[in-house]
């Protein structure tokens, strides 16, 4: 892998100090996101951009998402060690990893054949070891749930009801629902059995496909 070098270190720090000024405040997250090297995610011809607030192509027609996206998210999930997380959309494996080294234990499912043989292969060789599953994660992995936290990092036309049912008691649901454009990023609690919602701002993500996203 690319070396974890002085440069790289410096340019992380200096993406989580943007990432403070824009308003992402828990200091777990924001540690995580100084770990994770980004870089190692990156092609040589797009290496010297790792460290933007940008998100990249990673092939197949899919992003590495920006990493204000990835620590709002993660944010917004309040991971504590041993909770147990389902990622829809491992794409390159890099949310992954953030949830990582926030102590979650991580469960990511991927729909491109492609990206979940790369990204298997690739992650445990920075030592980031998340179980891998390759399917339609708008269904969830019902075999391996309930889950305290579930993030769908794909733009989804409504919530599917497979992974509100897949919450445990106090779990949350963090997912952008809206058109193919643009989405509302969209807290989901389960409290008593029951659904509380809670909106944010818009994102742009790629479409969440399947049976419970986009046909
Ligand atoms: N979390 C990724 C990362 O850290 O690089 C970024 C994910 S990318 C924005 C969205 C991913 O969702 C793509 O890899 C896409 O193939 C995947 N995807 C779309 N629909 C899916 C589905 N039904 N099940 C699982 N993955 C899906």
């Amino acid at each position: 892998m690319t070396e974890d070098n002085y440069k790289q270190r410096g340019l992380r720090n200096k993406l989580v100090k943007k990432l403070r000024e824009k308003g992402i405040s828990n200091d777990a997250v924001l540690a995580a996101i100084g770990k994770v090297p980004r870089h190692a995610f990156f092609d040589d011809a797009l290496l010297n951009h790792a460290y933007e607030d940008k998100a990249f192509p990673i092939g197949e027609g899919q992003t590495i998402s920006q990493p204000y996206t990835v620590a709002f998210q993660t944010e917004k999930l309040n991971i504590k060690p041993g909770d147990k997380v389902l990622e829809i959309g491992t794409g390159s494996g890099y949310q992954a990893a953030v949830l990582l080294e926030l102590g979650a234990k991580v469960y990511t499912i991927e729909y491109q054949r492609k990206l979940y043989d790369r990204t298997r292969a690739f992650l445990p060789e920075l030592g980031y070891k998340p179980f891998f599953f390759f399917g339609d994660g708008s269904k969830g992995i019902p075999a391996k749930a309930p889950y305290n936290k579930i993030i769908v990092t794909a733009g989804a036309p409504v919530v599917p009801t497979a992974l509100t049912d897949q919450l445990n008691e106090g779990g949350i649901l963090i997912i952008p629902v809206g058109d193919r454009e643009s989405q509302k990023m969209l807290r989901i609690t389960k409290v008593n059995g029951k659904l509380k919602k809670e909106e944010y701002d818009n994102f742009a993500f790629v479409p969440l496909l399947g049976e419970q996203g986009w046909k």
